[in-house]
């Protein structure tokens, strides 16, 4: 009977998942595996948050496997070497994966394919992340997008002819010796910050499914209006699901349509403003794909000598704790902090007030992002952090920079985000509570810092050192 091997990657999922349905369908014997290699040839190996989401998806998929009487295996280290000691004791003839496209893992992967081919084994990958591979969308001179618009316009017009989620029929799942336990690959923190994280999310297929189920039912009739205000849960909240791979987006677009074809057309929400998002995601990994060095580099070199300043570590340490004095921005990295994740919104304004109020490049902005977050993706951060710092495709003008105060009055009108992640300023009336600096005499309440910079002049400067010889 023939054997292959399903390695799984961010592809955490049992549905949907084009490399296991593939092998399902050519071969009649399964190993599914696991390879733990974070620090393997990548500069951007997975931050704690991460690690702590990994650790949980993979005791949901091993459950999940375990139900179907199969049995995740799991190993730590060089993939290559692993895979070839688990094809000799497997009898595997072939290998399926499903796709990531982050450069290191792309040089990583081509290399790992042809030694095994070298060696007479078929290597198979596929697609389960995105809509459309990053290099299957062109613009009309056959080069990549570099605006998002035009590139949604594109995409959106396919949406309908692409495949119909995978689907298997159960094979006979190989169990070899030697499969390490779960807590072996030490993902979990030594010292427990993670009480935040395990009250916020179920990770896992599971987890995925019932979140997309809630805002199905609760909020993508509002999603246009909610999306913006923090204290509703008025998003998805898929995205670390969408980044480990728990789910696909074909699936959540499956869903959204046969729900409204459930409804009346009277009654059926609008969904293209939750798609066009998910174009985004894919936007950011077509730009990625397209301009690996972006990650590290701005992807518009006219601000390579731009407004930002020596790192300063008092600075940065104020900002990562949440206690600038600026309260829209402390509740969002507070929030950070407790959950893994902060809404999208606030997300754009902690980033602007960091790289120009406070003029730090945003680099150091990504790195916090990256080990804090749940949802952590290199393609969306590096996105979101070169768009609110003015020097990514398509970004926000350098002279736009985010008022956090007329955000927070703007978007949390009652006060409520403030005051969920602000306790200590949580008796405050409203305008003091958006501007606590306004009554010095109640900060003593609590120990809230008094604001780290001016916003007016902090704004002021940031937009004269932008107008500077090459900011023209
Ligand atoms: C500075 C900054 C850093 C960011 N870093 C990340 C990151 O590391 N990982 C990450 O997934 N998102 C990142 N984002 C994008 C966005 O904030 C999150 O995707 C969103 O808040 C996730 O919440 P949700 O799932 O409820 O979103 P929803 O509003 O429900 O959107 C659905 C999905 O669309 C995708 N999406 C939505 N907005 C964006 C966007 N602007 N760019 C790319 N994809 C998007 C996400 O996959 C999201 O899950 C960042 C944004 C900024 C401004």
């Amino acid at each position: 009977m023939s054997a292959a091997l399903v390695l799984f990657r961010r592809d955490l999922r049992l549905s949907d998942n084009p490399a296991l349905a593939a092998a399902c369908i050519a071969h009649e014997c399964i190993l599914p595996v696991y390879i733990y290699a974070s620090e393997e040839n990548t500069p951007w190996p997975a931050g704690a948050a991460s690690r702590w989401w990994l650790h949980h998806s993979l005791a949901s998929l091993q459950a999940e496997l375990l139900r179907q009487q199969g049995h995740l295996h799991l190993r730590k280290g060089d993939i290559l070497q692993t895979l070839r000691d688990l094809i000799k004791h497997s009898g595997a003839t072939a290998v399926y994966w499903n796709r990531l496209y982050e450069p290191a893992a792309i040089a990583r992967d081509t290399g790992i394919k042809a030694a095994l081919r070298e060696q007479g084994i078929e290597v198979h990958s596929h697609n389960a992340a995105l809509w459309s591979e990053p290099w299957q969308i062109a613009n009309q001179q056959d080069e990549p997008y570099r605006v998002f618009t035009p590139y949604w316009r594109n995409l959106r017009s396919r949406l309908g002819t692409f495949p119909p989620p995978a689907t298997y029929s159960a094979p006979r799942w190989i169990e070899l010796p030697d499969c390490l336990p779960l807590p072996a690959l030490n993902l979990l923190p030594g010292i427990r910050w993670d009480g935040g994280l395990a009250e916020t999310w179920r990770p896992g297929e599971g987890g995925a499914r019932e979140m997309l189920e809630v805002f199905c039912d609760d909020a993508i009739g509002d999603y246009t209006v909610a999306r913006d205000l923090p204290a509703r849960h008025g998003t998805s909240r898929l995205s670390p699901h969408l980044h480990f791979g728990e789910i696909s987006p074909r699936q959540i677009h499956l869903e959204l349509l046969n729900r409204s074809q459930r409804l009346d057309t009277s009654q059926r929400p609008d969904i293209e403003p939750y798609l066009r998002q998910l174009g985004w995601r894919e936007f950011a990994h077509h730009l990625l794909y397209h301009f690996p060095n972006t990650p590290n580099e701005n992807f518009n070199p006219r601000f390579d000598s731009s407004i930002w300043q020596a790192p300063d570590e008092a600075l940065l340490t104020r900002w990562q704790q949440g206690r600038t004095g600026i309260p829209l921005v402390d509740a969002g990295m507070r929030e950070l902090w407790h959950t893994g994740w902060m809404h999208n919104r606030v997300r754009m304004i902690v980033a602007s007030f960091l790289t120009k109020n406070l003029r730090q490049h945003w680099h150091h902005g990504a790195r916090w992002f990256w080990d804090t977050l749940v949802d952590a993706d290199l393609a969306n951060n590096t996105l979101g952090w070169q768009w609110v710092a003015g020097c990514g495709a398509d970004a926000a003008p350098y002279f736009r920079i985010f008022n956090p105060v007329a955000q927070a009055k703007r978007f949390d009108p009652k006060g409520v985000y403030l005051k969920r992640w602000l306790p200590e300023l949580a008796h405050l009336p409203l305008d003091i509570l958006q501007e606590p600096w306004r009554d010095s005499s109640r900060l003593t309440h609590g120990g809230y810092p008094s604001p780290i910079t001016d916003l007016a002049k902090s704004r002021k400067d940031a937009l004269a050192a932008n107008r500077g010889p090459k900011g023209q």
